[in-house]
């Protein structure tokens, strides 16, 4: 079986009003989406469950992070059982603005994967290099170390629940895309990396979507690439063309 093509949004710390989030839910509502398309938003915490009420059912939640412990005293976080009992089915982990604002290390980024897949959640595992680090042609090296942590810690079996997404941090907000060429080179590495250190299976049905400034613009070039499984849409899913992204495939 194929992979199904696959798009998130990720409104990150974003609307500021319930008001403005109600607006996007109607639009996400109202649309004529595709219906072979997994579509899963990622609101903050706090709009996590009046969107899976409000939301029309095709489209599931995800939280933008979760702990790798199951309770107790962490204050600020939430833990992936939480979201499990809430019915969450899915969380983003490793997001670029959380390795480096936060200071996440993809040990942890193995950790908090781990312990949301033993929980029953899916995952949305981020990797990515830095402008130096392209530049400095390390692209492949520091995207294969932080897939590395994650393979140690997952069997065979546990990618099933992964998704991977691709977001290069210098193009992540900042307008200036990945040309088609190198998002379809860096997914054809991830997918040759999972190929020899999980299994050719594994590497052949994870799905490797990318993030960083995609549009409506140029979302079909980038979406035709035969490693590019999908998107992860930032700033785009606040607005109603993040319809059209979903429908990059028709
Ligand atoms: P962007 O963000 O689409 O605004 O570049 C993508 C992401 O961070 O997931």
């Amino acid at each position: 079986m194929g992979r199904q093509f696959f798009v998130g949004g990720n409104f990150k710390m974003n609307p500021v009003t319930r008001e403005q989030k109600n607006a996007l839910v109607k639009v996400l509502n109202d649309a004529d989406i595709d219906t072979n398309v997994e579509v899963v938003i990622a609101p903050p915490a706090l709009y996590l469950i009046p969107l899976k009420e409000t939301l029309r059912k095709e489209i599931q939640v995800a939280a933008q992070n979760s702990y790798f412990k199951t309770s107790g005293a962490f204050t600020g976080e939430i833990s992936p059982a939480q979201l499990v009992d809430a019915g969450i089915p899915y969380v983003i982990l490793g997001h670029s603005e959380r390795r480096t604002l936060f200071h996440e290390t993809s040990e942890l980024v193995a950790d908090k994967t781990r312990a949301a897949i033993d929980a029953g959640l899916r995952v949305i595992l981020c990797v990515g290099e830095t402008l130096a680090e392209r530049e400095a042609e390390r692209t492949k090296a520091v995207v294969d170390a932080q897939l590395a942590p994650v393979v140690a810690a997952l069997t065979p079996a546990d990618w099933d629940k992964v998704v991977v997404a691709y977001e290069p941090v210098w193009a992540i907000g900042t307008g200036k895309v990945a040309s088609a060429a190198q998002a379809q080179a860096a997914h054809k590495d991830i997918r040759a990396f999972l190929a020899g250190a999980v299994s050719p299976a594994v590497a052949e049905s994870t799905r490797i979507i990318y993030g960083g400034s995609v549009t409506a613009a140029n979302c079909k070039e980038l979406g035709g690439q035969p490693d590019v499984d999908g998107f992860l849409v930032g700033g785009a899913s606040l607005k109603p063309e993040f319809v059209d992204i979903i429908n990059t495939k028709r």
